[in-house]
């Protein structure tokens, strides 16, 4: 088989073909890093870290960028907020959201540009978009003029727009009001310091171009594969495509992926919602960051994944039954092939991880199957649930101490309190094993 992927441009699940054989050019919108990213965001980053998993495990050669965007209309409001400078909140907020993505198990992209280090490609872009026609000066900015667009919203499936005279400062603005909108916006007084002195004038960049000239940057004009969360579509890849294929005359991005949402009960889970989630509450109320992966990857990325306590306590069950399992398998140095092929056709088949993970079920129920442990470690290499790794235990204050005064016990050779430490430790549910690197406690299993 082959791999297909569900292609946003085409509504279709297409046999995947890169533009070089056995290469991947892929593309990840990143944060906007003015808060701490949500458990929501954080799914659509396990979806990208899936995929790339995925191609590899595949066989593909990946190279994959990501943005941060550390300058839009949400950091600058951010930053006066905290009473902080840009670079301070979005410094800030990158390393918290880099920690979490550890945690998370998510492989760090190839590449990760930050929008501020490419103000000077971006203008590039804007310069050639004014020569070429597509984008107009006005008072307050220069702007994209989507009239003279080929197949503007082809991918949001939008109609043509009827009203070609409108226009759209803001970075986020929906579907309703497919308009002009700010490639660059010129300084005013609400920016206070953040602004670039350029030969288009004195300001900074609309939120689209920034991913069109950063992706430019690295891949040329046509990648292989962008990502995304839906919520993107509109306006945000839709504009994307309209301003690199304008300046290049060629097609920017041959499959478009975008991943569900992660919805509460009452819709969508976004900041400007109020009703977020960030990893941190669900580590505070006990549950492991690689539990809350399980729980992504048992629903399909594109499906919308509706975030409840009781779902994450099942996963929590789930994946730690299968780390019991893991633990117990001997290495018997084969692989099973019928289950290994089963698992990369549930892969092919648009990355479908419910299905990959009843293959992996199966197997484990299988009694007469051989092979499991190996099997188990490749199929780990795509979903990422650290499935053979010992949990770190956590001993208690209070082990610690006796463990402590026992050692100072062997030290003054008082051998009887010693061993009746070792025994008390031992009902706490501990155990202690002198190792030549000294003194080791373990949890009684
Ligand atoms: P932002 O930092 O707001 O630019 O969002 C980062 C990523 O998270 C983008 O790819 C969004 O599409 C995605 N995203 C935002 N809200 C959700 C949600 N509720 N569920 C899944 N992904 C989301
Ligand atoms: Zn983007």
């Amino acid at each position: 088989m082959t791999l297909k992927l569900y292609n946003t441009l085409t509504r279709k699940k297409e046999t995947f073909k890169p533009i070089k054989k056995g290469e991947v050019k892929l593309y990840s919108c990143g944060p906007t890093v003015y808060n701490y990213a949500h458990i929501g965001n954080l799914r659509t980053y396990i979806f990208n870290d899936l995929l790339v998993r995925s191609l590899k495990f595949l066989g593909y050669k990946t190279t994959q960028v990501m943005n941060l965007t550390d300058v839009d209309d949400k950091t600058i409001k951010g930053s006066k907020k905290e009473g902080i400078t840009l670079k301070e909140l979005t410094e800030k907020y990158a390393k918290i959201f880099f920690d979490d993505l550890r945690e998370l198990n998510v492989t760090k992209p190839d590449l990760v540009i930050k929008a501020t280090h490419s103000i000077k490609e971006m203008v590039k872009l804007i310069q050639d978009l004014i020569k070429k026609g597509y984008a107009y000066k006005t008072e307050d900015g220069i702007y994209f003029s989507i009239s003279k667009s080929k197949d503007y919203g082809k991918l949001a499936q939008l109609d043509r727009i009827k009203s070609k005279k409108a226009r759209v400062k803001n970075d986020e603005y929906d579907k309703e009001n497919a308009q002009d909108f700010a490639l660059w916006k010129f300084w005013t007084p609400e920016d206070e310091n953040v602004f670039w002195e350029t030969e288009i004038g004195k300001g900074r960049p609309g939120w689209h171009i920034e991913c069109s000239a950063m992706s430019m940057k690295e891949f040329g004009p046509s990648l292989d594969i962008h990502t995304g969360a839906i919520d993107l579509i509109f306006p945000h890849h839709t504009n994307e495509i309209a301003q690199s294929e304008a300046a290049t005359g060629k097609k920017f991005v041959n499959y478009w992926l975008h991943g569900g949402f992660l919805t509460m009960s009452e819709g969508k889970m976004s900041k400007s919602l109020g009703n977020v989630i960030y990893l941190r509450n669900l580590i505070e109320q006990g549950f492991k960051p690689l539990e809350y992966r399980y729980l992504c990857l048992s629903t399909h990325y594109r499906m919308p994944l509706s975030f409840n306590e009781e779902s994450l306590v099942s996963a929590k069950n789930s994946y730690q039954r299968l780390k019991n399992l893991a633990s117990e398998l001997k290495d018997d140095k084969k692989k099973n092939e019928k289950y290994l092929e089963e698992f990369t056709k549930a892969l092919e088949d648009d990355l479908n991880t419910p299905n990959a993970l009843s293959v992996l079920w199966v197997m484990l129920r299988d009694e007469k199957a051989e092979g499991k442990y190996q099997t188990l470690k490749e199929m780990d290499r795509v979903l990422g649930l650290d499935i053979f790794k010992k949990d770190k235990i956590e001993i208690p204050k209070k082990v610690e101490e006796l463990a402590q005064q026992r050692e100072t016990a062997r030290k003054n050779k008082e051998w009887k309190k010693a061993d009746e430490l070792r025994e008390k430790i031992k009902q706490l549910g501990f155990i202690l094993e002198d190792t030549p690197k000294g003194t080791e406690i373990r949890k009684i299993e």
